[in-house]
């Protein structure tokens, strides 16, 4: 292939137009606020397991205490019935009313019982219903958080983003002055192996720091200066200049 030593000559900046590209997408990609975001939503989904949890034992427990103060009540409600009974005066046989008075005395322990049965569960649910807030609060703090590096990450994208525009727009330009078959050459170069062209100094391709063998400087020496020459060692498209001092 053969392109004048100007246009050889862009390569080199298109390259370092290139360089910039990449760069910017490495940023990018690895952005501390990415891993930090994935951290952050890791913690949060342990977070909303727990509280799920906690709050099915908070929900557990208030059924409970449902349960046992109704409890409470149909004992209270038979004592009552029964006090009734015993005050209305219609029980007269000592036998059967002092059936009826075990049976009251017999009533209130049981009530006592569950009274207390109520206010264990009482307890156990305050606790329950205070790790449910701790747990809500701690997730909904790293949410927070989260939403910051959210912001943060955004922002980087933001600026990252209007730099590659400009970089990009400043590579139109500099391509515009590449014949289209060594563009394509670069192109694909690039694709292939990440980089298109180098520098070549003195022996060295500036693309991989490698010196070149005396055969090999011979043979770009003699190489006409349109000629378009590439390194052994990394295929790129090494561009001689002023600075190569062949
Ligand atoms: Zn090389």
């Amino acid at each position: 292939m053969k392109a004048a030593p100007a246009a050889q000559k862009r390569l080199l900046d298109l390259a370092e137009l290139d360089s910039v590209v990449d760069r910017l997408a490495h940023r990018r990609r690895t952005l501390p606020e990415l891993a930090e975001i994935d951290e952050l939503s890791a913690r949060v989904a342990r977070l909303a397991t727990q509280v799920i949890a906690a709050e099915t034992e908070a929900g557990d427990l208030a059924r409970e205490q449902t349960k046992a103060e109704a409890d409470v009540d149909s004992v209270r409600v038979r004592a009552e019935r029964d006090q009734k009974r015993l005050d209305s005066g219609q029980v007269s046989s000592p036998k059967d009313l002092a059936s009826l008075q075990s049976e009251i005395a017999s009533l209130h322990r049981r009530q006592g019982d569950l009274e207390e049965v109520v206010l264990e569960i009482m307890e156990r649910r305050e606790s329950a219903d205070a790790q449910v807030a701790k747990l809500v609060a701690e997730r909904d703090e790293l949410a927070a958080a989260r939403g910051v590096a959210e912001d943060r990450r955004d922002a980087a994208f933001t600026e990252i983003d209007k730099e590659a525009v400009e970089v990009k727009g400043r590579r139109t330009a500099v391509a515009a002055d590449i014949p289209a078959d060594l563009l394509a050459l670069y192109d694909k170069l690039r694709e292939q192996f990440g980089v298109g062209a180098a520098m070549l100094q003195g022996a060295r391709c500036l693309g991989c720091r490698t010196s070149l063998s005396i055969a090999e400087i011979n043979r770009i020496k003699a190489a006409s200066h349109d000629e378009v020459v590439r390194c052994e060692e990394c295929r790129r498209i090494l561009v001689r200049t002023p600075e190569s001092g062949l």
